[in-house]
């Protein structure tokens, strides 16, 4: 797919004005920071062209960050598989890193505070807590514990990391302004106890995990990011991130970061991706998985990176559509139809056709001598530099039921007995002579006969029909399994909808088939080919019917077919 042509989007205004200013001395360093607790869907995709975008297209570099600060929902599992998610969209990172990688230079960053009288123990519950939050228009209440003495302070948050406070007896805040009309200066909490669950990388060595913003800036600033880009809820945090940074940073500067005083990361945020028929939260998806409501993070019809790419979805459209929708700062919902035109328009230029016959009944050719033979026939249509594929024919064909009728007006071209003429697809000219039914009057087989001097390719094959079939051979044609997809959701927002969200699954989101498909797909009865560590999928056109996937489900005797999308395009520019 070409490349389109587009103006700078707003981030990279910005970027291009700090690079000509000499801002970070011309550096451009970015971050992916996933938090290790699920499986990137096609919203982190956004984030991860943006942020490997900028590298890409600055000559800086994009880091690999796992946010992993919250122990209790975190896994390894999760950190191989967004790195494997990556690399199939194919993006490079510099470096991987981790937030734990910080939680030394973290905690000993939150011990400078306490001893600079900026943050306190605080012993009330997350509910008084919270109730003293105040609101946007009114002062929030200061804790009881907020004077206490700095040696105090000191005392409990060793005592904290030590394990000898039991989780959810006390929080470390910072001590900022409990008036602020920015709701998080409000003597936010910089960490917090957890000892109950053991963290993916190190264990039992921490008893206090810090809070998303007292890690967040502070580790992009431990690694030298110079944008810090990110969705638009935490453009209302960008302050107390900045507030923070301001602490150890410029006039306060104590050697923290090797890049000096002058040095600082910039938070910038652009609109999240929301897409119709489905959900993005992790929390449901999580469910939709635990519950069985779909076979697994990489269900075909799961918004997820993997899903999408077990869907038949290529890293080229994906990165297309990114471009297609672009980056701004108003919330909005994409129409899933975008999706589905953008891997549509990619796979009609690349997909090789194949015949599929999913409803079938047995045509013979009657004047059909000899053993059969091996026709050739373009992998597309008028395009022979994308090669060719062979299809063995012969006296016995399945072709669908719908294209034969026994009794046709002149509005029906296909095959009916009476004289008409149809091609068999890259084949012969036939005439249906007449058919034979089973008791209950269910066409068991249709007759026909051929012209030998029509075969495509040939002279003889310029001679035009109204109707060209399908069919496969009999002796040659494979059985495969097609999963037919269709949307998850019957709803387009099932976030706005009230209820159950599970209610409004599409009960017809997956129906399954069993087909006929020519033989020369017998070259997918394998397990899936590794190119370079990553699985290749393989993608075909069955004609009048789809695109479709090879499923890793496929076994060396059983051929199964994931339906991409279908041919028809609703989607409205
Ligand atoms: P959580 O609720 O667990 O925080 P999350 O979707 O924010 O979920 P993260 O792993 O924290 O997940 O996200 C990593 C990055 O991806 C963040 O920078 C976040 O802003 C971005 N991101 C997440 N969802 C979307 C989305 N729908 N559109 C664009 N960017 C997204
Ligand atoms: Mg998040």
């Amino acid at each position: 797919m070409e490349e389109l042509e587009r103006s700078l989007n707003f981030i990279e205004q910005i970027v291009e004005k700090d690079l000509a200013e000499g801002v970070n001395d011309g550096r451009i360093q970015t971050r992916f920071p996933p938090e290790p607790n699920g499986y990137l869907h096609i919203g982190h995709v956004k984030a991860i062209c943006m942020d490997f975008g900028i590298a890409e297209k600055y000559n800086g570099v994009c880091n690999l960050r796992f946010d992993d600060t919250n122990p209790v929902k975190e896994d390894t599992e999760y950190v191989e598989t967004i790195e494997r998610d990556i690399r199939w969209l194919g993006f490079q990172w510099g470096h991987i890193f981790y937030a734990s990688d910080y939680f030394q230079q973290l905690y000993d960053l939150a011990i400078r505070f306490i001893k600079a009288g900026k943050a306190y123990v605080d012993e009330q519950t997350a509910e008084q807590i919270a109730e003293q939050k105040g609101t946007p228009t009114e002062p929030g209440v200061a804790s009881p514990y907020r004077d206490r003495p700095i040696e105090e302070n000191l005392r409990l948050f060793e005592a904290m990391q030590r394990g000898e406070i039991e989780e959810g007896k006390m929080v470390l805040r910072a001590k900022i302004d409990m008036a602020n009309p920015n709701m998080h200066f409000r003597d936010p909490i910089m960490y917090r106890i957890i000892t109950s669950h053991p963290h993916h990388r190190t264990g039992h060595t921490w008893n206090v995990y810090p809070m998303y913003d007292f890690a967040h800036g502070q580790s992009d600033y431990f690694e030298g990011v110079t944008h810090s880009i990110c969705t638009l809820e935490f453009e209302v945090h960008r302050p107390l991130y900045d507030y923070f940074i301001d602490q150890f940073s410029g006039p306060n500067f104590c050697g923290l970061s090797p890049y000096g005083p002058n040095y600082r990361p910039k938070q910038r945020e652009f609109n999240r991706l929301n897409i119709t028929y489905t959900v993005m939260s992790k929390r449901k998806m999580l469910q939709l998985v635990k519950e069985g409501l779909v076979a697994g993070w990489d269900d075909p019809r799961m918004p997820t990176v993997c899903g999408l790419r077990r869907r038949g979805y290529t890293p080229q459209a994906i990165r297309t559509f990114m471009d297609k929708i672009g980056y701004t700062k108003v919330e909005g919902m994409i129409d899933q139809g975008l999706l589905e035109h953008t891997i549509r328009e990619d796979l009609k230029e690349t997909a090789p056709r194949v015949c599929a016959i999913f409803d079938p009944v047995k045509l013979i050719i009657t004047n059909y001598e000899g053993e059969g033979e091996t026709l050739v026939a373009e992998n597309i249509d008028g395009h022979p530099e994308l090669g060719t594929r062979e299809m063995k024919f012969g006296k016995e064909l399945w072709i669908e039921r719908g294209d034969f009728l026994e009794e046709a007006d002149n509005k029906f071209y296909r095959l009916s007995p009476g004289g008409r003429e149809v091609r068999l697809k890259a084949s012969y000219i036939i005439q249906a002579t007449g058919c034979e039914k089973d008791a209950a009057g269910k066409i068991t087989t249709v007759y026909a006969t051929y012209d030998p001097n029509s075969k495509s390719g040939t002279e003889g094959g310029n001679r035009k029909t109204k109707a060209t079939i399908n069919w496969v051979e009999c002796n040659s044609a494979l059985d495969a399994e097609v999963r037919l997809y269709d949307r998850l959701f019957a709803v387009e927002n099932p976030s706005a909808e009230e209820g159950d969200f599970r209610d409004l699954l599409n009960p017809e989101s997956l129906v399954v088939k069993n087909i006929k498909v020519e033989g020369s797909l017998r070259s997918e009865l394998h397990a899936p080919v590794l190119v370079d560590g990553i699985e290749q999928e393989n993608h075909y056109q069955l004609l009048k019917q789809g695109y479709f996937v090879v499923d890793p489900d496929t076994t060396s005797e059983h051929l199964v077919l994931n339906r991409t999308c279908s041919l028809k395009d609703n989607y409205l520019k």
